[in-house]
Parts: C-alpha cells; sequence; structure tokens
C-alpha cells in the first residue's frame, strides 16, 4: 500500500511538471492498473492550483528603481503604480520622485499624483483632500511631508524632498490622495 502510494504520488508530479501530461500518466498505469483510474483524474484539477499562483508570487513585491537620488513612478487608467516600494538610499540628502500618468484618460476622471506621508495620517490626508480640486491635497497640511500635482494621461510631474524628513520615525507610504485610489496606490518608502 505503502508502495502504491509513492508511485501515485510520483504520478502526480510528472503530471504537474509535464503541464500536458500525455506520457507519463500511462506509464503508471502498468505499475497499477486497479486502483489508478481514480488517483489520475484527481491529478487532473490540481494541476490548475500552481498554474494559478505564480503570477500573484510574482506581483506581491515591485520595487521601484532608484538612480541618482531619483525615481520615476507609473501610473495607469487602472489606478495602479508600477511599483509598491521605494528605497531611498541614505546617502541622498535629497530625492526626486517622477511621476508619469501612461495612460490616456483626464486628470477629472483618472487623475494621479504622490504624497509621502507617515502611514498613520494617510487616511486623515486622503479625507481631508478629498474635495480640494484639483490636487486632492488639503492646503498647509502639516502632515504632507511631499507630494505632486495631480495628472492626467500623458502628462509627468515631480516633486523633490529632504531625505532627513523620512529619516525617523515611520513607517513611510507614497500614495495617490486622488478619491478612491488609496487602497490600490499606495507602497512604502523607507531610507537605507
Ligand atoms: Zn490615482
Amino acid at each position: 500500500m505503502k508502495f502504491r502510494q509513492i508511485l501515485l504520488t510520483s504520478a502526480v508530479a510528472l503530471a504537474l511538471s509535464a503541464c500536458g501530461g500525455q506520457s507519463p500518466a500511462p506509464a503508471a498505469d502498468t505499475a497499477a492498473p486497479a486502483a489508478n483510474a481514480a488517483p489520475a483524474a484527481e491529478a487532473a484539477p490540481a494541476e490548475a492550483a500552481p498554474a494559478e499562483a505564480a503570477p500573484e508570487a510574482a506581483a506581491a513585491s515591485k520595487p521601484a528603481t532608484v538612480e541618482n537620488c531619483a525615481t520615476t513612478l507609473e501610473a495607469n487608467d487602472q489606478m495602479q503604480y508600477n511599483a509598491d516600494s521605494i528605497t531611498v538610499p541614505a546617502s541622498c540628502t535629497q530625492f526626486t520622485i517622477n511621476l508619469k500618468h501612461v495612460g490616456t484618460m483626464g486628470a477629472n476622471v483618472m487623475g494621479h499624483n504622490v504624497v509621502i506621508a507617515a502611514q498613520s495620517d494617510m487616511e486623515g490626508i486622503d479625507k481631508d483632500g478629498a474635495g480640494v480640486t484639483p490636487d486632492h491635497v488639503k492646503a498647509g497640511d502639516a502632515r504632507v511631508i511631499a507630494h505632486t500635482k495631480v495628472i492626467g494621461g500623458g502628462e509627468s510631474t515631480s516633486v523633490t524632498f529632504d531625505v532627513a524628513k523620512i529619516k525617523d520615525g515611520g513607517p513611510y507610504k507614497f500614495f495617490c490622495s486622488f478619491p478612491g485610489h488609496m487602497t490600490l496606490m499606495q507602497g512604502s518608502i523607507q531610507v537605507q
């Protein structure tokens, strides 16, 4: 019984690795003729799980490319940044975030900005900036460490700030304060 389980396990492994599973399955049939039909059928649905898991794992962390104390974030019409983490080199005294809207929708319907703040201040900044046009940041909001203006498809903007402001405390985040965007459009920013 134990021997047969090992055979079945390896048959499943073969089926998974083969991805189409043409030849390995019949080979296992000859080793355990009677009981093989059911486990072979079970192996088929199991194949779907790893295939789905792969893209999710790849999307888990997308560090921004940082060069010369600057990075360029892209934002699109699907309400996404192209990165969810920015690591600022500790050797930088100032850091620049360039924001490029790679979509085509206007700033009034799919506007994007970048706001830097402590994670604990995000909710309040977002709420208080919701009705403020065009930039969706309350004037003189002391919780905002830095922010760009709101831009639409095809536009670019940038903001430069003192790295010392995010060296202590935190954790700090970057996010889009356009109403409804913060949940999807946010990431961590840290000095290292
Ligand atoms: Zn946005």
